[in-house]
């Protein structure tokens, strides 16, 4: 990385607009700093965690300049949750629950069983899950694992489990407790949309930053993204409703599931023996998202919020300490009750009140401009957007109520990018009388009004080199200024390939394990998505899959589509190709690791028709674009 960027300084606006939240934040209120520190137990010599090539997948050392003072180029209220995210080691909860934090981007929690251990959320990498797992054991004994508990179905919650035990292991009867609709879940949500979201998350955690005062340094709900090896093993253990009570090894469990909130399948704990309330990721030490910036379908504040209310019912009176799989615990009955409804106040307020500001005739960027929290709620730590924010979140609720179009006629049919930003900076005396005023803008300290007027310049002409500089720099100082860690990683990764061109590491979207827990359903899905619509206008093709043991599959393309259908079909005429295979060689053909002629010669497989047809059908498959430009066009 050149150090151009790393270089480049806070200006007075942001400097004072950083000193100003300072002076508004509760910095007195010091009580996560005792809770971030408590029951520490130790952490580990070696600094960092490594895959089987010898590959860095996490440092625990990465982030050890966030014990100086708070620097200009950092919003003073994010330098702080960074400060205590990134503290790392084994740390005891309760008697008999630990918790490893700081080793991934979320938690790894170990409850004590009589035989072993249960293993809560076990981290995203099996790498560092391994090696969390082994710190545990350095101070609590060689236990084995009895059990393993997936609160929800992201994958920094089951990524790394084959890292805490084999698949082997469960299928010898261990259990593997999840909620309901957890597997469909885990394995969905970063299928038909995969690549673009893996490019923006890559936005969303800073990966192409250099890690500093003056690039990333967190991202709010944790430090990073771990990136070792993605393991999933599915589920033996389903929970389907709440109140739901389980033992495993001896721990007693009461379940409440909690669908559609942080995730379309999640779960909070209760450990009754140990007066000890897991709350998955339904409430932490930030203003959660209600929509992820890398994209993905809006979650419903509203259900959050009653959820929360339910949590605080079932098991307010019986716990003396809450902590989730992200952050540090909350200890005492009375606190756990406010940080609970405080947090439900939050999610309630948001959703509420965008509403009544959207039937007031209130449009999204009027929403999140409008919208304030409550003094009480502005006024604990915990309801700050790190993480997801006030802005964003309304804007989500907009859109969950009311989707993209804000009922202004002039907004029906604008002009793309491309040529909006032509016609914008023609009508506005041209490029260079754009940049001219927008210099002043940025001299005064108005970065949101350059970004957005410089943005018509570069989408007009890219290569307009004083336009990138400007656009970058306004960028940068809009990520210095932000509380948000996904704002920040954003503006300054904008910024980053703005100077450099596109940089932005992606991240793997799908490990061999979560691709064969796909079904053949989501499998042929993914390939429809692929299609090149214009270039298979005029096939026709219908291939049938007789897989041994279950109904065919007629596959057709037609007018641009590619279907699938249990059953023989609705064509009149036989298919162009019918192979009867076994359901691993198929997926190897959708998955494009096995040709149509290579297919063809496999033993066990027999082939009746054109194979031709089957290799032009894969022809007319597309390849996602892990790359595709965001700051330019
Ligand atoms: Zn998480």
């Amino acid at each position: 990385m050149s150090a151009d960027s790393a270089l480049k300084g806070p200006e007075p606006a942001i400097v004072a607009a950083n000193q100003a939240a300072r002076s508004l934040l509760p910095f007195e209120d010091r009580r996560d700093l005792d809770d971030v520190g408590r029951g520490f137990l130790g952490t580990v010599d070696q600094r960092e965690i490594t895959d089987r090539d010898g590959r860095v997948v996490w440092s625990l050392d990465a982030y050890g300049f966030l014990d100086a003072d708070c620097p200009d180029t950092v919003h003073p209220s994010l330098w702080r949750q960074s400060g205590l995210v990134a503290r790392h080691g084994l740390y005891e909860v309760a008697e008999g629950v630990h918790q490893v934090r700081g080793f991934d981007l979320s938690n790894m929690t170990v409850v004590e069983g009589e035989r072993g251990i249960l293993v809560i959320d076990p981290l995203l990498s099996v790498e560092t899950a391994a090696a969390a797992l082994a710190l545990y054991r350095s101070h609590r004994g060689d236990r084995p694992v009895t059990g393993v508990l997936y609160t929800h179905s992201h994958v920094d919650h089951f990524g790394g489990v084959k890292g805490v035990v084999t698949a082997e292991q469960v299928g010898a009867g261990l259990p593997v407790i999840a909620p309901q609709g957890f597997l469909a879940h885990a394995v969905s949500e970063n299928v038909y949309a995969g690549t673009a979201m893996a490019r923006r998350a890559a936005y969303m955690y800073g990966a192409a930053l250099p890690k500093g005062t003056h690039g990333q340094l967190g991202a709010g709900l944790g430090q990073t993204t771990s990136t070792g090896t993605v393991s999933l093993i599915p589920p033996t253990v389903e929970i389907t409703h709440t109140g739901h009570q389980l033992t495993v090894d001896g721990i007693r469990m009461t379940l409440q599931l909690t669908p559609d909130t942080e995730a379309p399948a999640e779960l909070n704990v209760h450990l009754p023996d140990r007066a000890a309330l897991c709350m998955a990721e339904n409430a932490t030490h930030t203003l959660h998202n209600l929509l992820t910036l890398r994209g993905a379908e809006v979650r419903d504040p509203r259900v959050w919020a009653k959820y929360l209310t339910e949590a605080i019912q079932l098991f307010g009176d019986h716990s003396d300490v809450a902590f989730a799989s992200h952050h540090w615990p909350v200890w005492g009955r009375e606190r756990v009750l406010t940080h609970l409804t405080e947090q439900r106040d939050l999610y309630a307020y948001l959703h509420d009140q965008t509403l009544r500001m959207i039937n007031e005739g209130l449009t999204p960027l009027e929403i999140a401009e409008r919208i304030q929290l409550p003094p009480a709620l502005e006024q604990a730590w915990h309801t700050h957007g790190y993480y997801g924010s006030v802005s964003h979140n309304t804007k989500a609720i907009y859109q969950r109520y009311m989707g993209w179009f804000d009922g202004n006629p002039a907004h029906l049919w604008e002009h793309p990018p491309t040529e909006a930003a032509t016609r914008y900076v023609d009508f506005m005396g041209g490029a260079d009388e754009v940049l001219r005023r927008a210099h002043q803008s940025y001299a005064d300290g108005d970065f949101r009004w350059v970004a957005q007027v410089v943005d018509h310049v570069l989408f007009a002409d890219p290569g307009n080199t004083e336009a990138r500089e400007l656009q970058a720099d306004a960028l940068t100082q809009l990520g210095y200024g932000s509380e948000n860690g996904t704002w920040r990683n954003f503006y300054l990764t904008g910024a980053l390939e703005l100077r450099h061109g596109l940089v932005g590491t992606p991240t793997v979207t799908a490990s061999p394990d979560v691709v064969s827990a796909l079904s053949l359903d989501q499998l042929f899905d993914s390939l429809a998505i692929r299609l090149d619509g214009p270039a298979g206008w005029d096939a026709d093709i219908t291939v049938r899959w007789n897989v041994h043991g279950t109904e065919p599959i007629t596959w057709r393309l037609h007018n641009g589509v590619l279907t699938h259908v249990l059953g023989e079909g609705p064509a009149a005429a036989g298919p162009d190709l019918e192979v009867t295979l076994s359901e691993a060689d198929l997926r190897a053909v959708l998955l494009g690791t096995l040709s149509a002629t290579d297919l063809e010669h496999r033993t066990g497989v027999r082939a009746t028709g054109d194979v031709g047809k089957l290799t032009e059908l894969l022809g007319h498959l597309g390849t996602p674009d892990p790359y595709f430009a965001i700051v330019t066009p």
